[in-house]
């Protein structure tokens, strides 16, 4: 090997060289371990999980762990002629496959013919296939077949972040492990033990931002956490890892979502102003917003069907800025459309509801549904009109009540649903959605949102019942407090050439 050691990116340099240095996986660790001390490893292993928790870091720990010479309890030494010829890659009988780059046929044949050769060098052959799912259906065939019968001095390993994409035969020959996203306690503790013993100067409020922004990831933590110290010069405070992340401080989520309880809609605009001048992302700062808005939810704190009245519409926005190219104009209108319908709803609503084993949440109902904060621009007020007969009572009532567990347990299906207007056929619940709600009916129907609904209906509705989304035409929706501001807002918008001038209302 090169003398590079110290150019070697800090993610491979801290790649854990034995089980007990892998981070957050303890129960495939285990396992393992287990396995190796009792003499009793598998001839195909399935390794499932996320991108970047440790999936081919195991698998490489295990290839020298059969292989080493004075393995102590499970572990290589890693100093052995074996352990060393593996790490250092010299090993002809570690083969590493990129599943995704080597998908057919021939790549695997290949491979069926060598697996029939004893080891060159070492005890144990080991092959790596990473992204196995991308591999063809000739493939798996061809692969099936060595697994059938497997020589006994051939290991394979199997790693992919989509184990449904897998064929179940291959799936039944292997033995599975699911590995899981590693906590945010578990990164943040591993970027202080690299920080500290790479002398970096890391403070806490910065260990726990990049652990909480790595969602479970710890590649993408380590990697952060070098561009981070490439970035403030060794030293990490979490106001560089903000800047480099193009974020924007805590304290100015809480302020801003503050403006919105407060409807001051000239700070919700100057911070606008000021995060779009500094270029942070707007989406992500939405999300950070909304994540707020959670946590609190979460506390059980404050007026929680406010709170998820504001999640629900400052969600809606989020979902109106993705792909847009005038973020920040619709991240305006958006906010002061939902911060004037915030304080023009009433603190509280009895509305019609199902379930009394619940506390109520507030609900407007139909006298006014939620902020329609993210509505696409150059749309025409729709006339209030329905065609079709309003749900019966008792209907309604069970609407309601589904809605309301939704709100609780699922905030974005939530969100989706309150666009749609409900119908009934027979035992059929029907969803009707205006055509400018394409999107909310699409994410719908993807598959476990569908289940999940057909799942709560059949709850609240009876057994029997069925769902179904359609688009309609008819399916409009009432003007609204919230939509008069927001046109006033859009024709402010239109006269002053696309820039919102600050007395929208
Ligand atoms: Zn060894």
């Amino acid at each position: 090997m090169s003398d590079g050691t110290s150019r070697l990116s800090l993610y491979r340099r801290w790649r854990p060289q034995r089980f007990a240095d892998v981070v957050g996986q303890e129960d495939v660790v285990r396992t393992l371990r287990n396995a190796i001390v009792a003499h009793d490893v598998a001839h195909a292993y399935l390794f499932a999980g996320e991108r970047g928790i440790g999936k081919t870091s195991v698998a490489r720990i295990l290839a020298r762990a059969v292989n080493c010479l004075r393995p102590a309890d499970g572990e290589p030494c890693n100093e052995c002629p074996n352990c060393l010829a593996v790490s250092a890659g010299r090993s002809l009988d570690i083969v590493e496959i990129d599943g995704a780059s080597n998908r057919g046929i021939d790549h695997i044949r290949k491979l069926r013919e060598e697996v029939n050769f004893a080891p060159t060098d070492l005890r144990v052959k080991v092959y790596i296939i990473d992204e196995v799912h991308m591999l063809t259906t000739e493939a798996f065939n061809a692969l099936l077949k060595t697994l059938e019968e497997p020589p006994t001095h051939v290991i394979f390993v199997f790693a992919t972040t989509e184990p449904h994409k897998l064929p179940r035969t291959i799936v039944s020959r292997c033995q599975a492990f699911e590995f899981r996203r590693v906590s945010v306690q578990a990164i943040e503790a591993q970027l202080k033990r690299i920080a500290e013993a790479e002398d970096l100067r890391l403070t806490d409020a910065a260990a726990s931002l990049i652990a909480r922004r790595a969602n479970g990831g710890l590649r993408d933590a380590v990697v952060m956490l070098e561009q981070a110290a490439t970035y403030g010069r060794d030293s990490i405070t979490d106001d560089a890892v903000l800047e480099m992340l193009g974020l924007a401080p805590r304290e100015t989520q809480v302020a801003f979502l503050d403006a919105i309880e407060r409807a001051d809609r000239a700070a919700l605009l100057s911070t606008i102003d000021s995060l779009t001048e500094r270029g942070k992302d707007l989406e992500l700062f939405l999300g950070d917003v909304i994540a707020l808005v959670r946590e609190r939810i979460g506390r059980g704190e404050g007026a929680v069907d406010r709170d998820v009245r504001l999640a629900r519409g400052l969600l809606a926005i989020r979902t109106d800025l993705y792909r847009a190219l005038d973020r920040q104009v619709r991240l305006e209108i958006g906010v002061l459309a939902l911060a004037g319908s915030l304080a023009d709803a009433p603190a509280a609503v009895s509305g019609t509801r199902g379930a009394a084993s619940r506390p109520k949440p507030e609900r407007p109902a139909e006298k006014a549904p939620p902020a329609r904060a993210a509505a696409p621009a150059h749309e025409p007020i729709a006339e209030p009109r329905s065609e079709r007969p309003p749900l019966p009572d008792d209907a309604l009532a069970l609407w309601h009540s589904l809605l309301g567990e939704i709100e609780k347990d699922r905030i974005a299906i939530a969100a989706y649903l309150t666009e749609a207007t409900p119908s009934v056929e027979g035992k059929l619940l029907v969803l009707l959605f205006s055509p400018e709600h394409t999107f909310h009916k699409e994410s719908l129907e993807k598959n476990e949102n569908m289940q999940y609904v057909a799942g709560a209906v059949r709850r609240h509705f009876g057994d029997g019942w069925r769902v179904d989304v359609r688009i309609d035409a008819n399916a409009q929706r009432k003007a609204l407090p919230s939509e008069v501001l927001l046109e006033k807002a859009r024709l402010v918008c239109q006269v002053f050439d696309g820039r919102i001038v600050k007395e929208a209302s």
